[in-house]
């Protein structure tokens, strides 16, 4: 029955097209993950060699009162102060949003990852590492930290096209828009010829996007298209599915969460997903928890008597 369902999702070109895009991003995150891992390292130790004093015998000493909070970070000690001035003169976004709330700065002096997040988009709180960072985080350190060189405008194309994917209402995308997807993700990669496991998903996304990208289904013994496409078993395919469902009801929650996007157009782009999922069991089975979270929160904003929307939710807590 689930082989059934996936079999129909699948016989729409575009949607395929989505998920294959989708699929792309996680084969990004998957090589991106261990670089970007090792070069905060080096940022943190770069930082470091240049202000010893800011090093792990730093102590923040402001205690509750240098937490940050979404966008805003008023340090109210010397070390915290110093490090968000270094922080600052490395950010290529200085002037513009930084989401400290991101961090707990009292690590800055021990833990690089804490560093790493100020270069970060929002949502990112609770995130202790690059393995538990989608792509589109780790393309933002990229652009946002001066340590990593680049043409930060390959660095924003992509962005955009995960953009593009991620609040696609419908989910799907263009033949057309997959091949200009194509060529921005490794105009992107290109930028990193020295590093092999970037390199090595350069032809995976290659073969990827260009082969008809049949559905190995086993019990039927069948494989359609041609030799050269890249198979993938019925529930590998719905694993990158749900993964993609899952970070676009995250993202929906986020816009939710920082009242980003009106009310009327945030239900119109859950309907969308609930009608989505009324037809495809075997996939709202998995996503029964993330719809919940979302609906509630969403309720929650609607109430009329909230006193202040969008911050009585802890900070970090999710
Ligand atoms: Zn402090």
């Amino acid at each position: 029955m689930v082989l059934s369902e996936l079999a129909v999702r699948l016989n729409c070109a575009e949607y395929k097209n989505w998920v294959k895009a989708g699929h792309c991003l996680l084969l990004l995150r998957g090589c991106l993950q261990g670089f970007v891992g090792r070069e905060v390292l080096a940022f943190h130790s770069r930082l470091l060699a240049a202000a010893p004093g800011l090093g792990p015998r730093a102590a923040c000493s402001g205690g509750w009162r240098c937490s940050p909070r979404a966008r805003q970070f008023q340090p109210q000690c010397q070390v915290c102060a110093e490090w968000k001035r270094e922080i600052l003169k490395h950010h290529t976004n200085r002037n513009g949003d930084v989401h400290w709330g991101n961090c707990r700065p009292a690590l800055w002096p021990v833990d690089a990852w804490e560093v790493a997040k100020a270069f970060m988009p929002r949502g990112q709180a609770d995130k202790t590492g690059p393995e538990e960072c989608d792509a589109v985080a780790l393309l933002n350190l990229i652009n946002s930290c001066d340590h990593f060189v680049v043409d930060r405008r390959k660095v924003t194309e992509v962005i955009k096209c995960r953009n593009d994917i991620m609040h696609s209402s419908e989910m799907k995308v263009s033949s057309v828009w997959l091949r200009d997807f194509q060529m921005k993700i490794q105009n992107f990669l290109n930028e990193f010829k020295n590093i092999p496991e970037i390199v090595a998903v350069y032809s995976q996304i290659e073969q990827l996007l260009t082969s008809d990208w049949a559905v190995y289904i086993p019990e039927e013994d069948q494989r359609d298209g041609c030799d050269t496409g890249v198979y993938l078993s019925e529930s590998q395919v719905n694993e990158i599915e749900m993964e993609l469902l899952k970070e676009k009801l995250q993202e929906l929650y986020l816009q939710v969460k920082e009242q980003e996007v009106l009310p009327e157009e945030i239900l119109n782009q859950l309907e969308v997903v609930k009608e989505f999922l009324r037809n495809n069991e075997g996939l709202r089975n998995g996503l029964t928890e993330d719809m919940q979270k979302l609906d509630s929160l969403r309720q929650q904003h609607l109430k009329p008597d909230s006193k202040e929307p969008g911050v009585q939710t802890p900070e970090g807590k999710a």
